[in-house]
C-alpha cells in the first residue's frame, strides 16, 4: 500500500471540500473523505461468491462462510477470484454515472479510494491488466474510465498496466444474458505475451463477469496462471 498514493487522493479530496463529507458534506474528521454513517451506509459487498463477487442472498449468511455461487460451481470462470468491495446501488450508482458520463474526477477519486480500502491486505500482482473501452464507445464518450482507474491503481500498487486489445468490434453487452455474454465475447480480447504468472485484471463495474472472464482467458493464452478479477462494483444481473 502506497501511502504517497493515499497522501495525494487525500490531499485532493480536502481541496475539494476540506473537512466535509463527500456524501452528505457535514463536517467530518480531518483528513477522511467521508463520515462514518455516509462510510457505513455504502452498499459493501461484503457477502459475496468467494469467485465472481456475486451477492449472496442475506439468508445465507448466518450461519456459513460464503461459499462459490451455483454459477461457478457449474461453470468455473477462467479467473481464481473475484474482490469487488461494493455493489452496484445507492450512492456508488451515482458515483459511477458522474465518473462514467460525466468524467468527473472527483467522483473517480473516491470510487477509486474505495476500491483501494476494498483491496486493503491483498497482495500485489506483477502486472494489472484492464479492460480497454469499447472503441465505439470511447468515440461517442472521449474518455476512457477505465483507463484512467487502472493507470492510477498501477502507480499506486507500483506495478507495471498493460491494456489488453479488443480483437474485434464486438457489440454491446447490453441487455445480453449470460450465456449470450459469453458468446459475444469468446475470444474477444488479446494481450501481449509473455505475462508474468500472477496478475489481476481491472474493470469498473462487474455484472455477470463475462468481460472479465473473457480477458481472464486472454491473459492464460499469454502465460498467466494466478488471475484475480477487481472492479469497483457488482451488479447482481446474473441472478436468476
Ligand atoms: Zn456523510
Ligand atoms: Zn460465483
Amino acid at each position: 500500500m502506497s501511502t504517497l498514493w493515499r497522501h495525494e487522493v487525500d490531499d485532493w479530496l480536502r481541496r475539494a471540500l476540506p473537512g466535509r463529507c463527500a456524501f452528505c458534506l457535514a463536517a467530518c474528521e480531518p483528513g477522511s473523505p467521508w463520515c462514518g454513517d455516509c462510510h457505513a451506509a455504502l452498499p459493501w459487498n461484503r457477502m459475496a461468491c468467494p469467485t465472481c463477487a456475486e451477492p449472496l442472498p442475506a439468508t445465507l449468511l448466518a450461519t456459513m462462510a460464503p461459499r462459490p455461487c451455483g454459477h461457478c460451481l457449474r461453470r468455473p470462470p477462467a479467473f481464481q477470484r473475484a474482490r469487488v468491495p461494493l455493489r452496484y446501488e445507492d450512492e456508488v450508482a451515482g458515483l459511477m454515472q458522474r465518473f462514467k458520463f460525466n468524467a468527473s474526477p472527483r467522483a473517480g477519486t473516491l470510487l477509486l479510494a474505495l476500491l483501494e480500502e476494498g483491496l486493503a491486505g491483498v497482495a500485489s500482482p506483477q502486472a494489472l491488466i484492464a479492460v480497454p473501452l469499447h472503441p465505439r464507445r470511447a468515440r461517442e464518450r472521449g474518455f476512457d474510465q477505465g483507463r484512467w482507474l487502472a493507470e492510477r491503481l498501477a502507480a499506486r500498487l507500483e506495478v507495471p498496466l498493460i491494456m489488453a486489445r479488443r480483437r474485434k468490434d464486438t457489440p454491446s453487452q447490453r441487455g445480453l444474458d449470460r450465456g449470450g455474454r459469453r458468446g459475444n465475447l469468446r475470444r474477444a480480447f488479446d494481450v501481449a505475451a509473455p505475462l508474468p504468472p500472477r496478475v489481476a485484471l481491472l474493470d469498473d463495474v462487474m455484472t455477470t463477469g463475462a468481460t472479465l472472464d473473457a480477458l481472464a482467458r486472454a491473459c492464460r493464452r499469454a502465460g498467466a496462471e494466478e488471475i484475480e478479477a477487481w472492479a469497483i462494483a457488482r451488479t447482481s444481473l446474473g441472478h436468476g
